[in-house]
């Protein structure tokens, strides 16, 4: 799970081109009717949105270079917020509503970053329905933020995604089958 530091899907899918990275999926749902989707990669073919990342499971084995494992969702959020003067800002420079941010606590806070951009229950809800279907095509493992797999190197999904809602949802078997 990414997110794009965009708020457009156009801008998260023009993000990966010129970044030369892909995610098999790219969302947006701006309005919360209206739910976009872009594929860049076919599933089942490797993406290249995780770069350098590993990740442990419960037995202990390791995986590295996770691209080779996993189906990337990308998601149109800015991420992390800037306060300056009383106003929110993406880190792009976009003033950002107040009322579309979350202010998280200190122990939640991923670097220094107190305010980030809110995922839509559109988006929450798409990103849960891909993963439920990846599930019936091949039993999905784990469901994993950049950042778990990529500590120290990546901030995203962020602490506005609701990670644990979305594993709970989907249960996977918790690394009992890898
Ligand atoms: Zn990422």
């Amino acid at each position: 799970m990414h997110y794009g530091v965009t708020h457009t899907l156009d801008a998260l899918v023009a993000a990966q081109k010129a970044r030369n990275f892909k995610a098999h999926f790219s969302i947006d749902s701006p309005d919360n009717r209206d739910l976009r989707i872009t594929q860049l990669v076919r599933y089942g073919k490797r993406g290249t949105h995780a770069g350098k990342s590993a990740w442990t499971f419960p037995s202990g084995k390791t995986i590295n270079s996770l691209n080779s494992y996993s189906t990337g969702i990308e998601i149109s959020n800015p991420g992390p917020l800037e306060e300056k003067d009383g106003k929110l800002f993406t880190v792009y420079g976009k003033e950002w509503p107040r009322e579309d941010a979350v202010e998280v606590e200190p122990e939640q806070r991923f670097g220094r970053y107190r305010f980030w951009a809110k995922y839509s229950p559109g988006e929450i809800a798409l990103v849960t329905a891909i993963a439920l279907a990846c599930n019936r095509r091949h039993p999905v493992k784990d469901i994993l933020g950049h950042h778990e797999i990529s500590p120290g190197r990546k901030i995203d999904p962020g602490p506005a995604f609701p990670l644990d809602w979305v594993r709970s949802f989907v249960n996977p078997p918790k690394g009992t089958t890898e």
